[in-house]
């Protein structure tokens, strides 16, 4: 297997990942069962996928013990599979979070103990705080780290300026950033920082929710239930929605050229984009977790890969 390695660290992932929002996610979508949310997970397992992202604010907890309830089946092998979990919301309070060494250390001990297991294999900060100088927060995982709790130190949605002052000791080894075809900004400045930094990077939201999956089109309009986030976002509206479908509707051709999907194609550019280290897709059905698994035997040729590129060049 192809395995990638994790920053500087000793984690080894296959290169496409399990984003698991939707396990467990109650506070971010309606309408989840916790059942299909283990039946989402154990389907990336069975189908070659090895890297499992989660976080505390994914159901306040929930979808870490949903993920802990499915690691302790007899058929996986906990050593072969990759946590990553995330935590800096401080718990009923909206839109605060916290960064404190105390805070930090404790959200370890709390994840280990809803996942069942005695270490998390990659630990994100999820949001920076206001006020915990960010060196200071990322000593404390390191320690975390020389005590084997934890095997790779990460951060999210950091300014380039938050993450160097996290970086000063070198400590960080993963970077986790909204990114996709259609959302370029990390290329002009964060990618060559990461680079010279051998830092890794995970991108958030890389079928844009769905979009880049080919299922919608300019001339069905998109029905969002009141709750879905979907519903506002300028990315499902006006010209900009126009922009994305059309650039969508001209990989068609690509896409029968390897008999895959949109999904699958959109994934496989994730993969050979060598500044990208996992691709971490979401699902809410097994059968799309099933389907977006079968991008791990999707090789792109390079003028393939640059074809997509050049497609979603407007998007930079
Ligand atoms: P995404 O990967 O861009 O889109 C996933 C959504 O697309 C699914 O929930 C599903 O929604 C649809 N989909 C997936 N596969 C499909 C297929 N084969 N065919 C048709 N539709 C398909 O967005 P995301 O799941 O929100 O983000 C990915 C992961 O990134 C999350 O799970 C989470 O782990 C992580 N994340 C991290 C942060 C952060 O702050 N660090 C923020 C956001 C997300 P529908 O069925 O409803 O269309």
């Amino acid at each position: 297997m192809a395995e990638i390695r994790i920053g500087h660290s000793q984690v080894y992932a296959e290169q496409l990942g399990l984003g698991a929002n939707a396990v467990g996610g109650h506070n971010l979508f309606t309408g989840l069962e916790d059942e299909t949310g283990k039946q989402v997970v154990r389907t990336a397992l069975n189908n070659g996928i090895n890297l499992i992202d989660t976080a505390f604010a994914y159901g306040n907890g929930r979808s870490e013990e949903l993920i802990g309830e499915v690691l302790r089946e007899e058929e996986y092998d906990r050593s072969r599979i990759v946590i990553a979990t995330k935590a800096a919301h401080v718990p009923n309070k909206k839109g605060v979070f916290d960064n404190s060494p105390e805070f930090l250390t404790q959200s370890v001990e709390d994840a280990l103990r809803r996942l069942q297991t005695d270490y998390i294999d990659i630990f994100y900060i999820h949001f920076p705080d206001e006020h915990t100088p960010k060196n200071e927060a990322i000593a404390a995982l390191h320690q975390l780290k020389e005590a084997g709790k934890i095997r790779a130190i990460g951060v999210s949605n950091f300014s380039l300026e938050q993450l160097k002052e996290a970086n000063l000791d070198g400590y960080v080894d993963v970077v986790e950033d909204k990114f996709s075809l259609i959302y370029r900004e990390a290329e002009k400045e964060l990618f060559p920082y990461l680079k010279e930094n051998n830092i890794s990077f995970v991108p958030y939201f890389p079928l844009a929710s769905g979009l880049l999956t080919g299922k919608y089109h300019l001339n069905s309009p998109q029905e969002f239930g009141a709750h879905d986030p979907r519903k506002n976002r300028p990315d499902f509206q006006g010209e900009r929605f126009e922009k994305i479908i059309q650039a969508v509707d001209q990989l068609h051709p690509l896409a029968e050229k390897y008999q895959a999907t949109i999904a699958q194609l959109v994934l496989a550019w994730y993969m050979k984009n060598p500044r990208i280290s996992v691709v971490i897709p979401g699902a809410k059905r097994p059968e799309q977790v099933a389907d977006n698994a079968r991008a791990l035997d999707l090789h792109l040729s390079n003028e393939d890969y640059q074809t997509i590129d050049q497609l979603f060049q407007q998007f930079k």
